[in-house]
C-alpha cells in the first residue's frame, strides 16, 4: 500500500472538483469575451462563481482576481503595491514566508525597497513588538503567512491586523495553506489583500486567488484583454475556475470533520512514536488551534531528513523534508533556522500532512513503518 501523506505539497484533484470541471473543456468552451451565446454563458458562469464564493468567503465579488496559482497571487499583491506609485519605500514580512513571498521582496529589494525580516518565536509566531518598532510612515505593506506550509503555525492576525490599520498599513497574507483547513472570514481579518491557491484543496494546479480589497490600488502585473475587472488580462480558465469553486465548496461543507479527524490522526502519530521510545522533537506550535489539521513537522536527532525520505519513499510512504520547493537541497529550511531547532535535530526533518483523503489505517501503517526505518537508521 502506497500512502500519500505530503497533502501541504499539493492535493488530488477531488472526483467531484473533475466531475463538475469535465464540460467545460469540450462542450463549454467558448471564451467570456465572446458576445456570442457560448461565450456569453461562459462570462454570466464566471459572474455567478465570484458571487458565490464572495458569499462563502464574506467579501464582494469584484474584490476576487483569478490568478494562475498562489505564487502570482502573491506577486501580483507586493509588486502590484510596490509599483503603484507610492512614496512608501519599506515592507515588512517575516523569516518563515514561502519562497513566493521571499523571493519577490528580495527582487524588491534590489530595486530600492528596504525589506525588514521579523524574527519568530520557537513556535514561529512574529514577534509583535518588533512589527511594533518596525512600522513606520515609510511602512507600505506587511506581507504574512496566515498559516505556515512547513510547521502549521497559524498566525495570531487579529492584533496584527489592528496595528496595520493603525498606521494606514497594506496587510498581506499568504492563505495558500488556510483555506478549507481553517475558517477565513474576509469582512472581519483585517486584510487588504490575500493570496489563495487551488491545489491546496482538492482543485487542479494551476489556479489560484486574489482577494483586493476594494479601494487598493495595484499596478497591474499583466496587460492585454482587460479580464478580471481590468486587474489581470488573459482569457480565464473556466474549467479550472469551475474546479476551484467546487472544491472551495466541497471543503467548506466538510471544514470542521476535517479538523476534528486530522488532529486525532495527528496525535494518533505522535502517540506511537512515543509509544515506541522514539527521540523526536515536533516543530511548529502544538495540535489544536494554532496549528494546521494534519499538519506534523517533526525532527529526529542526528539523522538526515533526506535519507529518512529516501528510505521512506522506498517502503511507499510519501513525505516531505521541510517544503517541498526546498526537497533537493540538504540545507536546513530558513523556516527551522527562524525556529531555532537544535543543531542535533534541525537535519533530521520531516514534514507529515494528512489530508482528505488519508484513511485512519494509512496513518498507522505509515507510522509503523516510519519507526521501522528509524530503527534500522539508528
Ligand atoms: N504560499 C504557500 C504557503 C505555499 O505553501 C505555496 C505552495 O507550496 C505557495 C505559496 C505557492 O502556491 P502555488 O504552488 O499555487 O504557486
Amino acid at each position: 500500500m502506497k500512502i500519500y501523506l505530503d497533502n501541504a505539497a499539493t492535493t488530488q484533484v477531488a472526483p467531484e472538483v473533475l466531475e463538475a470541471m469535465k464540460p467545460y473543456f469540450q462542450d463549454e468552451y467558448g471564451n467570456p469575451s465572446s458576445l456570442h451565446d457560448k461565450g456569453i454563458k461562459m462570462r454570466k458562469l464566471i459572474n455567478e462563481i465570484k458571487k458565490d464564493i464572495a458569499s462563502m468567503l464574506s467579501c464582494k465579488p469584484g474584490e476576487l482576481v483569478f490568478t494562475s496559482c498562489g505564487t502570482e497571487a502573491t506577486n501580483f499583491a507586493l509588486k502590484g503595491l510596490a509599483f503603484s506609485g507610492s512614496a512608501k519605500a519599506e515592507i515588512i514580512t517575516s523569516k518563515i514566508e514561502h519562497h513566493a513571498t521571499l523571493h519577490t521582496t528580495s527582487f524588491l529589494e534590489k530595486l530600492g525597497y528596504t525589506v525588514h525580516y521579523l524574527d519568530v518565536d520557537e513556535e514561529g509566531f512574529i514577534d509583535i513588538n518588533q512589527l511594533k518598532s518596525l512600522i513606520s510612515d515609510d511602512t507600505l505593506v506587511v506581507s504574512l503567512i496566515l498559516a505556515n506550509n512547513e510547521i502549521g503555525t497559524i498566525q495570531k492576525i487579529e492584533e496584527i491586523a489592528k496595528i496595520c490599520k493603525e498606521a494606514s498599513v497594506y496587510l498581506h497574507l499568504d492563505a495558500v495553506q488556510a483555506l478549507t483547513h481553517m475558517s477565513i472570514d474576509l469582512s472581519s481579518l483585517g486584510a487588504d489583500l490575500v493570496s489563495f491557491s487551488g491545489h491546496k484543496f482538492h482543485a487542479p494546479k494551476g489556479i489560484g486567488l486574489l482577494y483586493v480589497k476594494e479601494g487598493t490600488h495595484l499596478e497591474n502585473l499583466f496587460h492585454g484583454g482587460k479580464q478580471e475587472y481590468g486587474k489581470r488580462s488573459g482569457t480565464e480558465n473556466v474549467p479550472y475556475i469551475v474546479g476551484f469553486h467546487k472544491a472551495l465548496k466541497l471543503g467548506l461543507s466538510k471544514m470542521d470533520a476535517y479538523r476534528q479527524r486530522l488532529n486525532e490522526y495527528a496525535s494518533l502519530v505522535l502517540q506511537m512514536l512515543d509509544q515506541a521510545n522514539i527521540d523526536y522533537i515536533l516543530n511548529g506550535p502544538s495540535l489544536g488551534q494554532n496549528r494546521l489539521p494534519g499538519n506534523l513537522n517533526i525532527s529526529f536527532s542526528n539523522i538526515d531528513g533526506s535519507d529518512l525520505l529516501f528510505y521512506l519513499n522506498k517502503e511507499g510512504v510519501y513525505v516531505s523534508t521541510g517544503s517541498a520547493c526546498d526537497s533537493t537541497s540538504t540545507i536546513p529550511s530558513h523556516v527551522l533556522r527562524a525556529i531555532s531547532v537544535p543543531e542535533q535535530y534541525i537535519h533530521g526533518s520531516i514534514r507529515i500532512s494528512i489530508g482528505t483523503y488519508n484513511t485512519k489505517e494509512e496513518v498507522i501503517e505509515a507510522t509503523k513503518r516510519l519507526i521501522n526505518v528509524l530503527k534500522q537508521l539508528y
